[in-house]
């Protein structure tokens, strides 16, 4: 997949990823881009400003991680958060009470929690639909309809949305998409260039790439929704901290090699566990049979490293989760590590257990986050917790 940046040239994204926004800090030549801890900036005279004045405003150092995130899902403007979030309580903040939004019925269980708990109340209103069905969809829209917010791959049951059809229907409708692309990172998934009006990721995850910071970001191509965006980020103040900045920098350095070895083990993984007998089913957007495949294929260039699976007796979950020794038992994915969750009682405990029970979250189903570990060593392990 070949890109030009800004100056013409010709880079692949897997250039990107190392080289980011400047590149090196211009004043020094510094290679590591320099993390300024600063709240605030002298003025060089009156009505005179070097570009910063106090870091809620902007500070160099998340200016350039936000420039990177621009640069890398093909958008105008990027905002960085103390979470993924904070982005997403920003995206909300654009609408007014009486506005309706469709949002994907499986989902980030924090992101349903922020819409029923705190938004809703606000007189926003939400409909969630399986995103995958178009007609189902359209079947939610109604007048008052302001945008369609969805995750593909969904989390936890790897539901993929078709992002092209969506853009189209919302934009002679004249609705905003959102999609949240922390699962497939713009390594593998643009949603911009496929239509897309925001992108929002939770940066703590694939970007930052070592469960060591919380981030989110958001990205857009329109300057009228930069800047009202941008409005809501220095008023409210729920930026990235510089030194958070800078390591989600470092982070986004190694994303294609980070996240390529995590898919080639995700594939290894999810056969093997497709041939165990005590496990149900694998949900994995890069086996063939699963049911969004082709519409991934058309839309990514990869299929990432989230597997879900159920196991056929449910009593098995609890000795898996207490007999695994190298894979860890943690919320959270995208990390270097092999992760395990139990989407029920964790990410997705704040979701109701009817609609729990609708899209499939249940006490058989589990989550891995599959990490850069030797893929070997990660299935004798599942396969030692199993037996
Ligand atoms: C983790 C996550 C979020 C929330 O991000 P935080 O950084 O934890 O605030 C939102 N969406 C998805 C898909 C996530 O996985």
């Amino acid at each position: 997949m070949v890109v030009f940046d800004g100056n013409g040239r010709k880079l692949s994204i897997e250039t990107k990823v190392v080289h980011g926004g400047k590149y090196y800090d211009p004043q020094t030549g510094a290679v590591s881009f320099p993390i300024y801890q600063s709240a605030t900036f002298r003025h060089p005279g009156l009505n005179q400003t070097t570009g910063y004045d106090y870091s809620r405003l902007q500070n160099p150092t998340r200016e350039e991680v936000e420039n990177t995130l621009a640069y890398l899902e093909n958008g105008n403007f990027a905002f960085a958060f103390s979470s993924g979030m904070a982005a997403i309580s920003t995206i909300l903040s654009l609408f007014a009470p009486g506005q309706h939004i469709v949002v994907s019925d499986d989902l980030y269980g924090g992101t349903y929690r922020l819409f029923e708990e705190v938004y809703k109340k606000y007189g926003i209103e939400f409909s969630y639909v399986d995103t995958s069905k178009i007609e189902e969809l359209e079947n939610c829209l109604k007048e008052n309809t302001a945008a369609i917010f969805f995750e593909t791959p969904t989390n936890p049951m790897m539901k993929v949305a078709d992002i092209k059809l969506i853009t189209e229907l919302a934009k002679n409708l004249n609705i905003l998409t959102i999609v949240d692309n922390t699962f497939h990172t713009p390594l593998y998934q643009k949603p911009l260039d496929l239509g897309a009006d925001i992108v929002v990721h939770s940066g703590t995850k694939y970007l930052g790439g070592h469960n060591d910071t919380l981030a989110g970001f958001i990205v857009v191509n329109d300057i009228n929704l930069a800047e009202r965006i941008k409005l809501i980020q220095k008023s409210e103040g729920a930026v990235l901290s510089p030194f958070d900045s800078w390591l989600i920098l470092r982070g986004i350095k190694t994303l294609s090699v980070r996240l390529n070895k995590q898919q080639e083990n995700a594939l290894e993984i999810a056969h093997w566990l497709k041939q165990n007998e005590k496990v149900e089913k694998v949900y994995y957007v890069g086996l063939p049979e699963h049911d969004g495949y082709e519409i991934n294929k058309k839309q990514a260039s990869g299929f990432g490293a989230m597997i879900s699976f159920t196991v056929k007796d449910s009593a098995l979950v609890e000795r898996i989760l207490e007999r695994i020794e190298l894979i860890m038992f943690a919320e959270s994915l995208g990390g270097v590590e092999t992760l395990i969750t139990y989407p029920m009682i964790q990410t997705h405990a704040a979701i109701p257990k009817k609609v729990r029970d609708r899209i499939g979250v249940n006490e058989n189903l589990l989550r891995l986050s599959v990490g850069i570990e030797n893929d070997e060593d990660i299935i004798k392990d599942l396969e030692q917790a199993m037996g």
